[in-house]
């Protein structure tokens, strides 16, 4: 069984919006470097099963397609088409890329209004040009944040190797077109909220139910990537600004378990949607 048969999943969150998990393939990250300052003697054994003979863990490119009945918002496009086999094999990257994993779900790209994306690292917005490099979504806005834009192609040598710049200044102009500035509704009940932390323009995506047995579901991008990023103190080497990420995190997280959203994980392969629930100075997330 692959991956998207695995573990697809739907949820009704009120008023007709619905939310699908749509699984992009997935790659290897640096074990080490996905736990930050974080101790192995602490992470060790929360990763045996999926550790490979490099260190790497096994990370899903998770992306969300959102229904409203104002239209449809896709979450991430990981990956794509668009790499050379060198970087497949050094990335480790296997499986179906949002296209195909989209067409098997049963969804066009052509129906898609809005991509918004949580940043524009490679993982995240690989698959935003198709393998031709014709746009993947031709009538959707692509929604990320202006200071995500800026930084995305500065030339810091850190910044250099976290985005793919030749594959961003192909996308520029159409991102351009969907700028935003802090917190902004893109569609009645789904709006982005800039974080900051993980990259200099990162944000989250909210999205709200209406009527009765109305939910919030949160994809948090890279501040949520695994369920141990329930802890705020958790942060990644990929950082960029991990002392944004504590506090944000702490901010978000506190109101995520109060409220009992929906927490959908950006790279967890096998429990990516679950709850957050206070335990001591952190979170627990809890798959459903
Ligand atoms: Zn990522």
């Amino acid at each position: 069984m692959g991956l998207n048969e695995a573990v697809d999943w739907r949820g009704e969150l009120g008023g007709g919006t619905t939310a699908a998990l749509i699984q992009a393939g997935t790659f290897r990250s640096d074990a080490g470097a996905l736990f930050g300052p974080v101790p192995r003697v602490l992470w060790d054994r929360l990763v045996t099963d999926e550790i490979d003979g490099d260190h790497r863990l096994l990370q899903a490119l998770n992306c969300l397609l959102v229904e409203t009945s104002a239209g449809r918002v896709l979450m991430e496009t990981g990956i794509g088409e668009r790499v050379s086999d060198k970087v497949r094999e050094m990335r480790g990257y296997l499986g179906k890329p949002i296209l195909p994993a989209m067409a098997a779900a049963g969804f066009e790209p052509e129906s898609i209004d809005v991509v918004a994306m949580s940043h524009l690292h490679f993982d995240h917005a690989g698959g935003l040009l198709r393998a031709d490099g014709s746009k993947a979504f031709p009538r959707a806005r692509i929604v990320a944040q202006r200071a995500e834009w800026e930084i995305a192609l500065d030339d810091n040598s850190r910044i250099v190797a976290s985005y793919d710049q030749p594959e961003i200044r192909l996308v520029r102009e159409w991102g351009e077109e969907g700028w935003v500035d802090g917190e902004v509704e893109l569609l009645p009940g789904v709006s982005v909220v800039r974080t900051g932390g993980h990259s200099k323009g990162h944000q989250a995506i909210v999205v709200r139910g209406s009527g009765p047995g109305t939910q919030t579901l949160a994809f948090f991008g890279d501040l949520g990537m695994r369920p141990w990023s329930a802890n705020p103190r958790w942060v990644t080497s990929f950082d960029d600004f991990p002392l944004d990420s504590v506090e944000v995190k702490g901010e978000l997280f506190a109101r995520a378990a109060e409220e009992r959203w929906l927490i959908v994980l950006s790279h967890e392969p096998k429990t990516p949607v679950g709850r957050l629930t206070p335990d001591r100075d952190r979170y627990r997330f809890e798959a459903v």
